[in-house]
């Protein structure tokens, strides 16, 4: 049986509003890769707020959400406003509370899944400071990859903001294991990852990138595009849990045991693993600060990437594995930031 045939979704197009407040938006120069330059050292936010709308992957009825910019040193919050009262989540590594499917947060009983996508772009983009504001417990699943958030931030521009960024280096390996499944991080210059997945199906099989350094040129044109991936048996099973009613072929790659149902094809012939990548850089995101190490990981999902996060964060906590970079020669005023 096919799943899903393309169109039957209730995927809205997207829709943008920019604010009107006029903020100094850096050009697109600043963002090149390559020797880590002063301007990579600030703090960045979105020069104006901006929305969108899309369908959440669960709930399968439409989401409004608002980027807006916000201060300094702040990180990423999401505001759940569809409440009696609104509810602010900062995203860190004690408000996930959920890995399995996607990344949720949440604060008390009050959540927000599907996180990772929307996190990824962030990052890719170099954006610190975020407050996301959302009606629903779910991030709209977009097309499944991060280029529309890229799009909207994009679209809103990036501000540049005096503070300098807080990054944080790697000394010895951190490592996790599950079984086959393993993550690990170790010192390096900058941050790249390596990523190998591994499924018995024809149409994925081994897939690999190699070092990939991660800057915002080879977020954009390797990684943001590739979308997320499922195989149509596990829909099913979700959908009988109530879940994954907004699950289409416009918003996911989707299997079955033939081969990939939608009509186009991959975007990439790497895509699989580029979505991984994504994934990876999403959850990353979560401890609020930029690392720079080499994350390999091999065979991984949401669970292995934020039992990761968790090692960082008991390494720091012995204080013998992560250096604060520019603290005490940069910028001593500004305080460790809490990781958990
Ligand atoms: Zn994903």
């Amino acid at each position: 049986m096919k799943y899903l045939p393309k169109g039957a979704c209730l995927a809205l197009p997207l829709q943008l509003f920019r604010g009107n407040n006029s903020r100094p938006i850096l050009r697109a120069s600043v963002f090149r890769a390559g020797v880590l330059g002063e301007a990579q050292l600030k703090q960045r936010t979105i020069a104006e707020k901006i929305s969108c709308t899309g369908i959440g992957l669960h709930s399968g009825t439409p989401v409004q959400m608002t980027l807006h910019p916000a201060r300094a040193n702040s990180g990423i919050t999401f505001v759940r406003y569809d409440l009696s009262y609104p509810v602010e989540i900062p995203v860190n590594t004690a408000s996930v509370v959920s890995t399995e499917y996607a990344t949720t947060v949440g604060r008390g009983d009050v959540t927000v899944s599907t996180v990772e996508h929307l996190l990824a772009a962030a990052y890719g983009m170099g954006i610190d400071n975020l407050r996301v504001e959302i009606n629903a417990p779910e991030v709209p699943i977009m097309d499944g990859s991060a280029a529309p958030f890229v799009h909207l931030i994009r679209a809103a521009g990036i501000f540049e903001q005096p503070q300098r960024r807080q990054e944080f280096r790697v000394r010895r390996p951190i490592e996790v294991r599950d079984g086959e499944k393993w993550i690990r991080v170790s010192p390096s210059r900058s941050l790249s990852v390596s990523y190998s997945i591994d499924f018995e199906h024809a149409s994925i099989g081994r897939q690999e990138l190699n070092r990939l350094e991660i800057n915002d040129e080879t977020f954009d044109r390797k990684i943001s595009r590739a979308r997320t991936f499922g195989f149509a048996y596990e829909v099913e099973a979700m959908r009988a849990a109530g879940l994954a009613r907004g699950g289409s072929l416009d918003n996911a790659i989707v299997l079955d045991n033939d081969g990939i149902l939608n009509e186009e094809g991959l975007r990439f012939p790497n895509e699989f693993v580029a979505h991984k990548v994504l994934d990876l850089l999403g959850d990353l995101s979560i401890l609020g600060m930029r690392i720079r190490g080499h994350v390999q990981v091999h065979r991984g999902g949401h669970d292995l990437h934020c039992k990761l996060l968790a090692a960082i964060v008991e390494a720091h906590r012995e204080g013998a594995v992560l250096d604060a970079m520019e603290l005490e020669s940069m910028n001593s005023r500004v305080p460790i930031p809490t990781l958990a």
